[in-house]
């Protein structure tokens, strides 16, 4: 059994995060995985819905153990939550109970009328609403996320507009395809009256068969890292770019793995997870119908209480940027089959690329909600193949040196 630490007195903001807080401050909860589209990148592979999907009152029943563990709001997603039929009433049920929502949405139940109740003092400022978009052209958002569906997501943001909705949110998560596209990102952002929020694409999900052609090539991480930082001021980033400190300055936010410390994900059959980027059965802390609820998973799972113990931080604490990259995303290197105390795959000093050129296992997903068939909106242009379990990639040299080669010593994982 694994103790947990004494939380340090004094101690710094982060360190105390790192030990854990009595209740999540960032809750996903998929609500469904059921959704309209089929995204190429889905972090939870969602498509068809599962039948054991948490009830009506199960979900009313969890709405009211996060009141009592006084959890401020919740991020909703899924799939597309607004596909189950009780998702207004949920919606209504938790601003009822004090808990806010924050849902994302790729905007197609988003008509004028939910528009307006969402605008209406019946949601109380207690809900804010994500429109997922991942180009700032119909081309390059529709290549990911499927035909029409970039139609679809400024039609659900004219209509919050024209409700008197203010300061929606534009979600996007960040590729080799839009990250030429931030200035138009922000202009589009600007003429809705909402507010830029980017995300960093994760291999997780369908998104680990599509990382290695969509995700960000090492010139355009530094792209991204210069835009943030000269226009960053008002543009939200969900803390997910922490690695890219390690290009000098930190950008805004925790920086740090809040995977099962502070963050979690409850998916739509209870399970809870450490992260929403790691839904695979390593990172499964628990189911919430079990005795003692979601609060008995979330303050006692021994996987995150492992989570919460003091890390070393591995072949990482040898870098100079240690400090303010920590070794970067968990779920990223656990996906790409690399160790979790190594560097990133998208480490910005190189390390990740030559880890990613050594033999490597990537780990098989645990799920899939994918539709069997093609949906209505017909697939998405990507090729959806899954890579082969062992690979092998080109060997590139660091952009600079660390103090020390993290990969020195460096063992593979065994096959
Ligand atoms: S695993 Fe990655 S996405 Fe999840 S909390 Fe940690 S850094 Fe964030
Ligand atoms: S070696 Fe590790 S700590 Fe250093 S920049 Fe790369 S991922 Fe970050």
């Amino acid at each position: 059994m694994t103790i947990a630490p004494e939380r340090p007195l004094n101690g710094t903001l982060v360190e105390q995060f790192e030990l854990g807080l009595d209740a999540p401050i960032c809750l996903t909860w998929e609500l469904t995985y059921a959704c309209n589209l089929e995204c190429a990148h889905c972090l939870s592979s969602s498509g068809r819905r599962d039948p054991r999907e948490l009830t009506t009152e199960q979900c009313e029943a969890v709405i009211d153990e996060l009141q009592r563990m006084q959890v401020f709001y919740v991020n909703i997603g899924g799939g597309e939550p607004t596909i189950r039929p009780d998702f207004w009433h949920l919606l209504q049920y938790a601003v009822d109970h004090q808990v806010g929502v924050k849902f994302s949405t790729n905007g197609v139940r988003l008509t004028p009328e939910r528009a307006a109740f969402l605008a209406s003092p019946a949601c109380n400022g207690y809900v804010d609403v994500q429109i997922s978009l991942d180009g700032a052209t119909a081309e390059v958002n529709d290549y990911v996320r499927g035909p029409g569906s970039y139609d679809t997501a400024l039609t659900a943001l004219q209509n919050l507009q024209d409700a008197g909705f203010s300061d929606a949110k534009i979600s996007v998560v960040c590729t080799r395809q839009n990250i030429g596209q931030l200035d138009e990102f922000k202009a589009l952002a600007d003429r809705f009256g909402a507010t830029l929020r980017l995300t960093r694409l994760r291999p997780s999900g369908r998104g680990a068969d599509v990382w290695d052609e969509l995700h960000p090539l090492p010139e355009q991480q530094r792209e991204l890292y210069d835009w943030l930082m000269a226009h960053g001021e008002g543009v939200l980033t969900g803390d997910s770019f922490f690695h890219l400190a390690a290009f000098g300055e930190a950008l805004p936010g925790l920086n740090l793995c809040g995977a099962g410390r502070v963050v979690c994900l409850i998916d739509p059959i209870g399970d809870v997870y450490a992260c929403p980027f790691a839904i695979h059965d390593n990172f499964l802390a628990g189911n919430l119908l079990g005795e003692g609820g979601f609060k008995k998973v979330w303050q006692e799972s021994a996987l995150f209480t492992e989570l919460r113990s003091p890390q070393t931080g591995g072949a990482c604490s040898s870098c100079t940027f240690f400090d303010a990259c920590r070794g970067g995303c968990m779920a990223a290197k656990f996906f790409t089959g690399l160790p979790l105390d190594g560097p990133d795959p998208e480490c910005v000093q190189g390390y990740g690329e030559a880890a990613l050129a050594g033999e490597r296992t990537v780990p098989a997903a645990s799920q899939d909600h994918s539709k069997a068939a093609p949906t209505r909106n017909q697939p998405v242009m990507l090729t959806l193949s899954r890579r082969p379990d062992v690979l092998q990639a080109p060997t590139a040299p660091p952009t600079s040196a660390c103090a020390e080669s993290p990969l020195a010593g460096f063992v593979p994982p065994p096959n």
